[in-house]
């Protein structure tokens, strides 16, 4: 297509060149077909428009046609063959059009209704299209809401759901984001199939405790009827026996008796010791997963590079913390910061000590923070804090601090060179009922201006609603 659209640019005798640059330029960044060819259309009525305007120099236009039409060809070609592969009878129509253009002179008022004509018919495969995403769209929103329920009570698995239902339905924009929600359902399954083992695992021990015990006890119960049986049969006889050696052979056989029934029941109480062993450890196995998935839980709201919290950490801090300062009518400042020249950093000393300069200052702000502040990193290099009980120009100060904290305290490579790190930051206050979205873009608005005019700046975020004349 950028080599017909060049073969066309220079064949346009009838265009200025600052015309033709802007036309050019317009379709080379229309990334969707459709887009593509409605900019076609238009190409070809503004061909039309020249070809049907009396020309100056006849001889130029004439030795342009064969090649305009090579190129049309060829551009047509690439255009519509793709989109209306397998269907027969658009390409039928589409090779029409490529015979006109090789045995007319001057295709363009027949080629205009056949081009129409391939247009509607892909509008039409179009529409057919987003008809069976939205089918497919549908069954998946089904699927999601099934598992929800059979997950309810696993907050764990619910949030990482939901999290996936809304990449679902936010069509990811670019590799790196399909990557992640691929990743995200990968360790999804991965974690799925990891708790059934344990808890299958506990089932069977279970179901071998169980029939165990109905093993033993139906053992029992037949046994000691047999041997009571057998006692009473025994001690009647020895009742009616006068005869010493017959009574002595008799106690014998009841002593042998009764030793026979102690070892029964002792090999059944062992049996019944192991399989409940087995049951604890089993259970045991379980518990562990139960903590390492309350641990995972940590993780998901945690940066792993710096440990602070990420975006769903802050997100649910912000929750938290304004719901509490709401309670007590505590007034609440919003910051976030962005590194000066990070970029500068990663070019000169590399990507890794680029990290451990993130590290270093993540380490820095929880140092020089109160506990009950919130920071998060918020993107590459950006961070925000959460300061609840603040006022904005008391904020400012505690930034400013952290600014000077900073400049004494550079990262020291290992070979023990100096690597300096500077922040621009905005702040906003935040009043009741306001979204983080809302604020953040109040503290962003100034940490723009902080940035526009030289850096390492600590500005204050103006409310819009304040700032609007009464
Ligand atoms: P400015 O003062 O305007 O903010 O300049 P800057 O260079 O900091 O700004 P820019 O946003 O252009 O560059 C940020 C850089 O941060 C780009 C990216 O390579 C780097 N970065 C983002 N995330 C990471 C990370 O996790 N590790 C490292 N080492 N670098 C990162
Ligand atoms: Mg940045
Ligand atoms: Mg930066």
């Amino acid at each position: 297509m950028k080599e017909f659209l060049c073969e066309w640019d220079r064949s346009q005798a009838g265009l200025s060149h600052l015309q033709k640059i802007q036309q050019r330029n317009e379709i080379l960044t229309l990334k969707r077909e459709d887009l593509l060819y409605t900019a076609m259309a238009q190409l070809v009525q503004r061909w039309q428009g020249l070809a049907s305007r009396p020309s100056s120099d006849s001889a130029t236009r004439v030795e342009d046609t064969p090649l305009l039409h090579q190129v049309w060809t060829r551009a047509l070609r690439s255009g519509f063959a793709v989109p209306l592969r397998g269907d027969a009878e658009g390409l039928n129509d589409l090779e029409s059009i490529d015979q006109l253009l090789a045995t007319s002179g001057d295709a363009v008022e027949d080629l205009i209704p056949l081009l129409r004509k391939l247009w509607e018919r892909l509008d039409r495969a179009e529409a057919k299209k987003d008809r069976v995403q939205e089918i497919y769209q549908r069954a998946l929103d089904l699927l999601f809401s099934g598992s929800a329920e059979l997950c309810a009570k696993d907050p764990w698995f619910s949030e990482q759901l939901k999290i996936l239902h809304k990449a679902f339905h936010q069509e990811p924009t670019s590799v790196q984001q399909a990557q992640e929600l691929l990743s995200g359902l990968t360790e999804l399954l991965y974690r799925q199939e990891q708790r059934r083992a344990p808890v299958s695992e506990m089932d069977q021990a279970l179901q071998d405790l169980l029939q165990l015990v109905f093993q033993y006890v139906e053992a029992l119960t037949e046994g000691s009827s047999d041997t009571y049986n057998e006692f009473v049969r025994l001690s009647t006889e020895i009742e009616r026996s006068d005869d010493p050696q017959h009574i002595r052979g008799l106690v014998a056989t009841l002593i042998e008796r009764s030793r026979s029934l102690q070892d029964m029941l002792r090999e059944s109480r062992d049996a019944l010791r192991q399989a409940r062993s087995q049951l604890e450890a089993a259970r045991g196995r379980v518990r562990n997963m139960e903590e390492e998935i309350s641990q995972l839980n940590l993780l998901v709201h945690e940066d792993p590079l710096t440990h602070l919290l990420n975006r769903r950490g802050l997100h649910l801090a912000f929750d938290r913390e304004t719901a509490r300062a709401d309670r007590h009518h505590l007034p609440f400042s919003i910051a976030i910061l962005d590194l000066d020249h990070f970029k500068k950093i990663n070019d000169r000393y590399g990507h890794e000590t680029g990290d451990q300069v993130l590290r270093h200052f993540s380490a820095l702000l929880r140092q020089s923070l109160r506990a009950e502040d919130s920071v998060a990193r918020y993107g590459g290099e950006e961070f925000v804090i959460l300061m609840p009980g603040t006022r904005s120009e008391l904020a400012v100060q505690i930034l400013g601090r952290l600014q000077e904290n900073l400049r004494n305290h550079p990262l020291v490579n290992t070979k023990q060179a100096q690597i300096r790190v500077s922040f621009s930051a905005g702040i906003a206050a935040w009043q009741s009922g306001v979204t983080l979205d809302a604020v953040l873009l109040i503290a962003d608005q100034a940490l723009y201006r902080a940035k526009q005019e030289g850096r390492e700046r600590i500005y204050l975020g103006m409310d819009p609603q304040a700032s609007r004349p009464a």
